[in-house]
């Protein structure tokens, strides 16, 4: 007889989406199973570059730790070009100091990272379901039917929702008949690893993340903690390179013949550019590679999937635990799919498209808005604030603005006000208790008011409904008889409502995710609460547009 269990909540695929998606249900206290067919953890090294928005929602998820040990961090990436040896641009980290507690990019292989996120699993007592091959599934009214085949029989799982992080040949996107749009490159990948001193052996010293422009065979390195990886194009139809290729290959772009070098890996992957025609299927949503396939080349699939699995946990909890409306659950696939999609398109592929350009007006052409890039405060920022993913928004209009649209780029920088959907940008305020705290952190267990008025003028506020909290920032301290001391955020010369550009007298509402669901004037006591009620769909349905 088939054992058989029930959860709010089954996660399939224990890759480094599925993982993070646990912690992120941990983080609202929402039960779970996690369920992977393979025995253990996956041993491949495949992605290796964990960007600044990755960094902020592991540390959230209390998976930081062994990251940061074993990472390798770094501020700059080069983008070079192989004809002339010249460094065209630097992208620089450093620009979102002021954004993030981790203004660098990590690079560590994506199998260290699941034993980090399986080890901070492990410490909120969890464990993964591992042996547990998703056989068959189907859906009614109240939830879904799952059958799973393990060493030791048949186990069947009922589940209210669904977490598909089954990767791209996803069984459950099959079992949903959700087909993938996009194509799928002639052109592949070679990914070689070695251990070789690039450090000191070379002509220029490389960052641990270097593209290498050349209109016949572009060059990606990056720098592992204790290994290079190498990546370079395979055009269509010509023979898999062999060990001995690449190595001469590797000496050749370095221009060091006699380089020593020893192989340790290889292989030849696909380059697929592709999304899911819909992320929610009922009760079932499509996270990470189930839901996109992204080329490699930009460093963003697994890092586009960490970001789904930070959208959704929130929702699904604040429908199972916070009475929000199932509508709130719809806004994933609206929010998600146009983000990966511009991931996809505007990053990956177009990173791609530069490195290989053949002609060569557009090739000086790009020389020179690389070089200008270079010079200018406000592209560096809009660049770095793109490929760290904090730039991340979800307006309603869509996905962010491109480098160059905004006068911002050439004029003097200042930062841009948040808006509806942006990510509200990190930065210390000081508590009740006087000590600094991160703004992100009192995210961590639920939305978050941040109310900009003068705690003097004695501001009336409605009691916080469950899930809410709402502070009042200030230059001033709420004065104890006014009740609000508990609830006053020391704002020293204001620079918290500088940097996020909001007038006074107004309140932005923040998402568990980080992300901002409103800003509004404050003008009566019940505003917050309202707000709040509206945005999760509490107490009526959550209208189509944000509220601004
Ligand atoms: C060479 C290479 C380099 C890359 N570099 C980067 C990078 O630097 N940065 C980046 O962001 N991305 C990178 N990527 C992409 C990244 O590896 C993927 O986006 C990431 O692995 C997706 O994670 P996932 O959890 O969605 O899926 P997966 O990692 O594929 O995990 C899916 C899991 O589901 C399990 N599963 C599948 N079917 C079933 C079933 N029926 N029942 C139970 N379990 C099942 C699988 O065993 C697996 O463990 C790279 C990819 C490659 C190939």
């Amino acid at each position: 007889m088939a054992n058989s269990v029930d959860v709010p909540v089954a996660i399939v695929g224990a890759g480094p989406v599925g993982l993070a998606a646990a912690l992120e249900l941990d983080r609202f206290g929402v039960p779970y199973q996690i369920y992977e067919e393979d025995e253990g953890l996956s041993t491949k090294p495949k992605a290796g570059t964990i960007l600044p928005r990755s960094l902020e929602i592991f540390g959230l998820e209390g998976a930081l730790d062994g990251i940061l040990r074993e990472g390798l961090r770094f501020d700059e990436v080069h983008f070079i070009d192989r004809p002339s040896d010249k460094v065209l641009t630097r992208m620089l980290m450093s620009p979102m100091a002021d954004e993030t507690r981790y203004p660098f990019i990590v690079n560590l292989p994506q199998s260290d990272l699941e034993r980090s996120l399986m080890d901070a699993l492990v410490n909120n007592g969890r464990t993964v379901q591992f042996q547990h091959k998703l056989e068959a599934m189907v859906q009614d009214q109240d939830g879904c039917r799952l059958q799973f085949s393990t060493p030791r029989g048949r186990v069947d799982v009922r589940a209210r929702y669904i977490f598909a992080c089954d990767g791209g040949k996803s069984t459950v996107r099959h079992f949903c008949n959700i087909p993938m749009e996009g194509v799928t490159h002639p052109e592949r990948f070679l990914v070689a690893d070695f251990e070789v001193d690039l450090d000191r052996r070379v002509g220029r010293q490389l960052t641990y993340l270097s593209y290498i422009f050349d209109p016949e065979e572009w060059v990606i390195f990056v720098r592992q903690p204790s290994f290079w990886r190498f990546l370079i194009p395979v055009p269509e139809g010509a023979p898999e390179p062999t060990r001995e290729d690449v190595v001469t290959k590797v000496r050749r772009v370095v221009k060091n013949e006699s380089l020593p070098i020893r192989f340790l890996d290889m292989g030849i992957y696909h380059v697929h550019h592709r999304t899911a025609a819909r992320w929610q299927d009922g009760r079932v949503f499509l996270l990470g590679d189930a839901a996109h396939l992204i080329t490699p080349v930009g460093g963003l699939g697994m890092n586009t999937g960490i970001q789904d699995a930070n959208n959704l946990a929130w929702k699904v909890s604040w429908v199972l635990q916070h009475g929000a409306h199932e509508d709130l659950l719809a806004t994933y696939d609206r929010e998600r799919a146009p983000i990966a999609r511009f991931n996809a398109r505007n990053q990956a592929e177009r990173n791609r498209d530069v490195m290989r350009m053949k002609s060569p007006l557009k090739r000086i052409a790009r020389n020179v808005l690389l070089g200008w890039m270079d010079r200018s405060e406000g592209l560096q920022w809009r660049a770095a604030h793109a490929r760290s993913l904090l730039g991340t928004s979800y307006k309603p209009a869509g996905p962010p603005p491109g480098l160059l649209d905004g006068l911002s780029a050439v004029r003097r920088f200042t930062r841009p006000p948040i808006t509806a959907g942006d990510r509200v940008p990190d930065g210390k305020i000081w508590g009740p208790d006087g000590r600094a705290h991160w703004l992100h952190d009192l995210v961590k267990p639920g939305f978050v008011a941040l109310l900009f008025v003068d705690p003097r003028s004695r501001p009336s506020i409605d009691p916080d409904p469950d899930g809410l909290m709402t502070y009042i920032v200030h230059r001033f301290d709420a004065p104890t008889e006014t009740g609000l001391r508990s609830r006053s955020l020391m704002d020293p010369g204001g620079s918290l409502a500088k940097k996020l550009g909001v007038p006074s007298d107004h309140f932005v509402l923040v998402r568990p995710d980080g992300h901002v669901a409103a800003i509004a004037p404050f003008v009566k006591s019940s505003d917050v609460a309202e707000a709040y009620k509206r945005f999760t769909g509490v107490s009526e349905a959550i209208p189509e547009a944000h509220i601004i």
